[in-house]
């Protein structure tokens, strides 16, 4: 997981949110309770939240991945608007920009209707979930005694983050970043070994070129970020080869 900073809210929802939330209300109270307003209706009523408008705002928001499991499921047809605190408790929140997440499907089935407001998790696009999340292999879990150790502990819960689909992910990335960690070692060793500053030079820049593949790999728009810069803030390899870049663009300078 990684901080979401969501946009802006789509005109759409400025201009109709008092109204859509209002006509929810009121078959609310027609009915007695969300619960029992008649299907097709229901359906008329929350349709709105999935607007296209809406839609793109908010997937654009985390470059279409899952808020949760950062997959993208765009890539499968499976992006969805996640209410964060559930609108079957709490309906005002239905239409609330605030309130929407882009979620997998996967990660929405599984916090279906959990309340959030009484056993809080982690909103990343009000948190930053690289302050509270660390990786112990294969599993995601929360940093001791770091500031919101339960609600990171219930997110991992509820949306499943430990589950085989993920595991199976993190084992793939830690196949190809480790074979990128070796292809790192290599071109530093080169480098130690050249013996003459025009190799030196042309070496670090074929390492310069490995690195700008990982850091692409690093960015926000990709997949699984928080897991792979986990992976790359333990590797020696990286953090060298990061700083000879450093310094010898200083001497270039
Ligand atoms: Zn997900």
């Amino acid at each position: 997981m990684i901080k979401i900073n969501k946009l802006a809210p789509p005109q759409i929802i400025i201009d109709n949110q008092e109204q859509w939330t209002k006509g929810l209300n009121e078959a609310i109270t027609l009915y007695g309770a969300y619960d029992k307003i008649p299907p097709e209706e229901k359906k008329s009523l929350l349709v709105h939240y999935r607007h296209d408008d809406i839609k793109q705002a908010l997937f654009a928001s985390s470059f279409n991945k899952c808020a949760f499991c950062e997959c993208k499921p765009g890539e499968s047809g499976n992006i969805e608007v996640e209410h964060f605190a559930p609108k079957s408790i709490y309906p005002d929140l239905t239409f609330d920009w605030d309130n929407l997440l882009p979620s997998c499907r996967k990660c929405n089935e599984a916090k279906s209707d959990f309340d959030t407001i009484t056993e809080p998790i982690v909103d990343p696009s009000k948190t930053d979930p690289e302050r509270l999340f660390t990786y112990n292999y294969l599993r995601i879990c929360p940093i001791n005694n770091c500031p919101q150790e339960q609600a990171a502990k219930n997110t991992i819960d509820v949306c499943n983050l430990n589950s085989s689909r993920l595991y199976d992910v993190r084992a793939k990335l830690i196949k190809s970043l480790t074979e990128y960690t070796d292809e790192l070692k290599e071109k530093l060793d080169s480098i130690a070994e050249a013996d003459t500053p025009r190799k030196q030079k042309i070496r670090i820049t074929k390492l310069r070129n490995s690195l700008e593949k990982i850091d692409q790999l690093l960015e926000d728009s990709s997949v699984y970020t928080g897991y792979c810069r986990w992976f790359m803030s333990q590797c020696c390899e990286y953090m060298q080869a990061k700083r000879l870049i450093l310094e010898n663009e200083q001497i270039d300078v």
